[in-house]
């Protein structure tokens, strides 16, 4: 062993850990999957937090759209402090007090039924996929077509990333699971020619998060719903990123409210603001599709994660409005910064959910932001991103606007 790797004993009694020391401990142990921007974070409050060296960042990235109420929460800390010294796990074998408790939650918030509870993003797409197959192999002859969408998003395991609309993603991974016919969003005519009674879904997020924060729009959205329920087929609503708050209601899809409801809400990311936790929330039909023992998890679902989401839900329904005011003046600020800079060509996003859309790639504009204290992040290779925590204040976003301005004039 290289002296030069501190062993993990030894960081935990505190020796004096650095930046470069880390990265060069990933570098030679862990999978390079990921490229990470050039800072260790250490700590966090609210919407700011602090890299190893003791360097400040406003938090506008969140752990993508996880940190829904920024760092170190009082209620959050107090409220896994005292579950951590009672009960962590019990599998899905036994009860607890709180998975019955935030199911009831969700089905108020949702409009729905019925809930699955799993660890992240992915997993809860993939449940959503399987009662989708499960209801379309009851049919003669069977219903196996998930139609979505180009640009979606929907997760890295073989199912989501196989009705994921970025081949980039998929390509080397092939092949994946068949039976999936990809649109453009918001194409109303694609749409129509490609629901039939061979469907047994449409998978969509109502704003596209990875994609570059694309909104659908009504009338699309509304053909989804009618389009579905005359061939018989489900409409699942992954809101694992723009859902919960971050757009100003508490799923994505009830900004349109005549439109009806989906039949399966996927949401993870900020259901336990930190904590890994994915819901798959179905209408009473749709929760028929899976009998009894044809699906489970281990982790999914704990007292911990449930009983934190619970307060999640709690405090994001009484941000609500901040949320829809902190939002318009995100916006309006964002439309301001973009009328005075050309390489800025669109603003798009809804609430605290926001898409700059650039003329030329974006990575750049990260660094100068990160080197001047902001964290946002590149998606789509030409759109800044920036999910801010839901807390955000006004003057909070005004510090972010100077930083992206003088950034985006380097
Ligand atoms: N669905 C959407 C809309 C997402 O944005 C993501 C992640 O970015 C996922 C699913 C996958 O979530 P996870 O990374 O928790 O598996």
């Amino acid at each position: 062993m290289d002296a030069s790797f501190t062993s993990a004993s030894t960081v935990a009694l505190g020796e004096t850990e650095t930046h470069q020391r880390v990265g060069a401990r990933e570098s030679r142990f862990l999978l390079q999957t990921y490229q990470r921007s050039p800072i260790t974070i250490d700590r966090g409050e609210g919407c700011v937090f602090w890299d190893i060296e003791g360097r400040r960042y406003l938090d506008f990235i969140t752990g993508i759209g996880v940190n829904a109420l920024g760092h170190a929460h009082p209620r959050l800390v107090r409220t896994i402090q005292a579950q951590a010294a009672l009960c962590l796990h019990t599998s899905n074998l036994f009860y607890h007090r709180y998975q019955g408790l935030l199911a009831e939650r969700l089905v108020e918030w949702s409009g729905l039924a019925r809930v699955f509870f799993s660890n992240s993003g992915t997993e809860a797409v993939e449940t959503a996929l399987k009662a989708a197959r499960a209801a379309g192999n009851r049919h003669q002859p069977s219903r196996r077509k998930i139609v979505a969408l180009h640009h979606g998003f929907h997760g890295r395991t073989m199912g989501a990333l196989s009705v994921t609309g970025h081949e980039k993603y998929r390509r080397l991974f092939e092949p994946l699971v068949p039976g999936v016919e990809f649109i453009a969003a918001n194409d109303r005519d694609a749409l129509r020619r490609a629901v039939d009674r061979e469907t047994a879904a449409v998978i969509l997020e109502v704003v596209q998060g990875e994609g570059g924060i694309h909104p659908l729009s009504h009338a699309f959205v509304a053909d989804v719903r009618t389009l579905t329920e005359r061939a018989g087929a489900m409409w699942i609503a992954d809101e694992t990123q723009c859902g919960l708050g971050r757009t100003g209601t508490r799923f994505a899809y009830q900004r349109f409210e005549d439109v009806g409801l989906p039949d399966i809400v996927v949401t993870a990311k900020p259901l336990a603001g930190g904590l890994p936790l994915g819901a798959t929330i179905f209408s009473e039909a749709a929760a028929a599709a899976i009998p009894s023992g044809m699906h489970g998890t281990t982790f999914g679902g704990g007292p911990l994660a449930c009983r934190v989401a619970i307060e999640v839900l709690s405090m994001v329904d009484e941000l609500l409005p901040h949320i829809r005011a902190a939002g318009a003046h995100l916006h309006e600020r964002l439309r301001g910064l973009a009328g005075r800079h050309r390489v800025v060509t669109e603003v798009r996003g809804a609430g605290v959910m926001a898409g700059l859309q650039l003329s030329v790639p974006g990575d750049r504009y990260v660094d100068a932001c990160l080197r001047r204290g902001l964290a946002i992040n590149c998606t789509h290779d030409t759109v800044l991103r920036l999910l801010p925590p839901l807390i955000v204040s006004t003057s909070e976003i005004d510090e972010a606007i100077s930083i992206l301005d003088a950034a985006l004039a380097e």
